[in-house]
């Protein structure tokens, strides 16, 4: 096996060569060259976009195939999620099991825009789980705020879903002078705003958390002769399940349909950036914790957090579960402008990886 060194030194090549969503083209192709020197049975690249698969068969005869994921975009602002860490652990994980014994066909898989929401469809529909008839899929992300090393464990959701709608509205400019001649969006936009703060639900049971967060705001237009004839109102709405987020988007299109009758509005909807949520297979969950409890500090929580992981589309279609790594506790958030990956973690998430794969009873 190479030295850890050499993986590390690929984490910062991918640091300071960052791809945002669908530009990942120095990591598909880097990824690619590392995975082709471990002679997997079969090498996918550009799935889904700039994704890569590798695919080794069982050592002994097993039929049945896990798969391992691994995000690799980064943001406008570089790699501030740590996919850069993702992809050196997953690396790390393929280069030990490729040597080892395999007791299920494994399938590690590197998925690109995780940060736009849509690389996990495009993975789903690219067609390799069904390919490889993966029966189950596992993931990771880095977390600050969490000792580095330690895996944390949610039996249930593991991230939010959400989703950003704009609401545009249509009615008619008029003279200033005489606004009750025009059609004006204003106060039917406050309405909306005002009647979503009701849509929240923050204190009660995980299960029950909704959250509708204000985005941008637009009415008329700086023209001071004129009385606004359009505007339009976004939010970004946040659930921990799947089912609650569906009632959450009805009961927040039925307030908005209410206010455009109201006012004689016409009314145009869209979504951006739809992310289901990350509902882990429960019995998976309690597995790791059995496995990994006796190697690892391992920590189980229960509250979801209330970010959004597009891992989610393939727990839609397999089994499987999505846990944390921690990154450190004196780390700043995911995101934030100084967030860099700690290289010390990736040898454990490895062995974590390595851990689920030997020891999971599909
Ligand atoms: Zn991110
Ligand atoms: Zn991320």
């Amino acid at each position: 096996m190479k030295d850890i060194k050499e993986i590390i030194d690929i984490r910062h090549q991918l640091h300071s060569n960052p791809g945002i969503s669908g530009s990942e083209e120095y990591a598909h192709n880097l990824i690619v060259k590392f995975l082709s020197q471990l002679h997997p049975d079969e090498l996918c690249t550009n799935v889904g976009g700039y994704g890569v698969a590798a695919y080794w068969k069982s050592t002994v005869k097993e039929t049945k195939t896990i798969a391992f994921r691994a995000d690799i975009d980064a943001l406008p602002s570089g790699h501030r999620c740590g996919h850069d860490g993702h992809t050196a652990i997953m690396l790390r994980f393929a280069e030990m099991a490729s040597a080892a014994e395999r007791p299920y066909n494994l399938l590690v898989f590197f998925q690109p825009e995780e940060e736009t929401g849509k690389g996990a469809k495009k993975i789903v529909e690219s067609g390799i789980l069904d390919r490889f008839n993966v029966d189950a899929v596992f993931g990771l992300h880095n977390l600050p705020g969490y000792p580095e090393g330690t895996v944390v464990l949610n039996d249930g959701t593991f991230a939010a879903a959400s989703c950003g709608v704009i609401y545009r509205f249509k009615g008619r400019t008029t003279h200033a002078s005489t606004p009750e001649m025009g059609i004006n969006p204003g106060r039917a936009i406050a309405s909306v705003i005002e009647r979503f703060d009701a849509l929240n639900r923050k204190d009660t049971n995980p299960d029950q958390f909704r959250q509708s967060t204000l985005i941008c705001c637009r009415i008329g237009e700086e023209a001071f002769g004129t009385s606004a004839g359009d505007g339009e109102v976004m939010f970004t709405l946040r659930a921990f399940s799947n089912y609650v987020m569906t009632e959450l988007m009805k009961e927040a299109d039925a307030i908005v349909t209410d206010v455009a009758s109201q006012w004689n509005l016409e009314l145009e909807k869209q979504m951006r950036e739809p992310f289901s949520a990350t509902e882990n297979t429960s019995g998976y969950v309690r597995q790791l914790d059995q496995i990994l409890s006796p190697c690892f500090d391992v920590v189980n929580i229960t509250k979801p957090f209330r970010w959004s992981e597009d891992f989610a589309e393939y727990l839609k279609v397999r089994s499987g579960a999505f846990f944390g790594i921690g990154s450190g506790l004196q780390q700043v958030e995911l995101h934030h402008p100084d967030y860099d990956f700690p290289d010390t973690i990736i040898d454990t998430a490895a062995n974590v990886f390595s851990k689920i794969f030997n020891n999971v009873k599909l």
